[in-house]
């Protein structure tokens, strides 16, 4: 990987926030890359991208990634992945595509560290490093990245594009969501031209489907119901259905866009019962045009983006599916007295908004 000459400081189309990243790689000793649970190919290839990106600038990283989906097992740098440090303090700690700081895997390290940066795209962005590279309008973490490695003067080689590829092309589905700019379009005809095989990263990480993967869409579809005049529909996994089909990190990607895909459908509600305690569920919604479901996952102590978000809630399937449930995380406590379901917060804003 060759480096190109930065712009000298004080040199006029200067970016002082990522002057400031670049100091602080430079002048750190012991560095730790950390993304959001359960990560997706964005909070990956940005984590990956970061630490290639890192030993470009002459330095070395930890990437702390607790449980690394094995879809993505073929990007570069994988087998540098660690799943815990033992080292106790960080001189930085780098935090990407991630939203909020107890969303964050090994915050502890986040928490200890000297210095802390955060690079993400999530509008719910709490802003919790000492500094914040935050651009709600990228389609991808990993897209923010494309320019700050072009700023630093990295050369963004075939390694490094295949592991940027991969962020762009998952959180994009594809190149197909609304957030795709002509930058994205321009920088992979660019990665192509230097040899990175997009046909096949597509196929890895959208087509090809684990058999745990496709008998967990038998049952979620199955167990479909659509609500709301067919506007919003609603599917589960449970922790034994994860047994049953013998489900491994990260094999219950996709279950949400099922429901989003269906004609007249603006919402899709997914629940999945969580590992660690019984009776949790992660939440995801997906919409189509007009529901910010960002704004309704805030409500219940999550976030995301206007399309895609998600949130932690505790109850039943039942409970869960007619928000009669606990919210767990969140900071807005007094909502659960002011939205009473799901589905009521979602009508509302059905009925009453659009958004450009
Ligand atoms: P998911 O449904 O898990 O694929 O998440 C969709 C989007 O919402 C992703 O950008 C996530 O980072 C974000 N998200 C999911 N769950 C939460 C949460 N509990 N709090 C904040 N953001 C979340
Ligand atoms: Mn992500
Ligand atoms: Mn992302």
């Amino acid at each position: 990987m060759t480096q190109k000459e930065p712009v000298p400081m004080g040199q006029k189309g200067r970016n002082m926030t990522l002057d400031t990243i670049l100091e602080e790689i430079k002048k750190a000793e012991k560095i730790v890359i950390l993304a959001h649970e359960t990560p997706d190919g964005d909070a990956i290839g940005s984590c990956l991208a970061m630490n290639l990106a890192v030993k470009a600038l002459g330095k070395s990283a930890d990437v702390v990634i607790k449980e690394f989906p094995r879809v993505f097992d073929f990007l570069p740098g994988r087998d540098e992945v660690k799943t815990e440090s033992n080292v106790e303090q960080y001189d930085l700690a780098i935090a990407l595509d991630c939203a909020d700081l107890k969303r964050l895997v090994g915050k502890e390290y986040f928490e200890e560290a000297k210095q802390t940066i955060v690079i993400d795209h999530h509008g719910s962005n709490k802003m919790f490093g000492d500094i914040n590279f935050v651009n709600p309008v990228a389609p991808a973490c990993c897209q923010i990245l494309i320019g700050m490695f072009e700023y630093f003067g990295i050369d963004i080689n075939k390694e490094l594009g295949t592991c940027i590829l991969t962020g762009i092309i998952t959180d994009t589905g594809g190149f197909k969501y609304p957030g795709v700019t002509a930058e994205t379009f321009e920088f992979t005809a660019e990665l192509l031209g230097k040899g990175v095989n997009v046909s096949d990263i597509y196929k890895r990480v959208l087509q090809t489907k684990t058999k745990a993967n496709f008998e967990l869409m038998k049952r979620t579809l199955n167990r479909m119901e659509i609500l709301e005049d067919g506007k919003v529909t609603f599917t589960y996994v449970t922790n034994q259905d994860l047994k049953e089909v013998n489900a491994g990190i990260g094999d219950h990607e996709g279950l949400v866009e099922l429901g989003r895909d269906i004609e007249g459908v603006e919402v899709s509600i997914f629940i999945r019962e969580k590992d660690e305690a019984e009776n949790t569920y992660k939440v995801s919604m997906r919409s189509n045009n007009y529901v910010n479901v960002s704004d309704v996952c805030l409500m219940f102590g999550g976030g995301g983006h206007q399309r895609a978000a998600g949130a932690t809630a505790q109850g039943t399937i039942e409970e869960v599916r007619d928000n009669e449930f606990v919210i767990t995380n969140t900071e807005v406590t007094g909502s659960i007295n002011i939205i009473k379901k799901f589905n009521w917060c979602i009508s509302i804003i059905l009925s009453n908004r659009e958004i450009k």
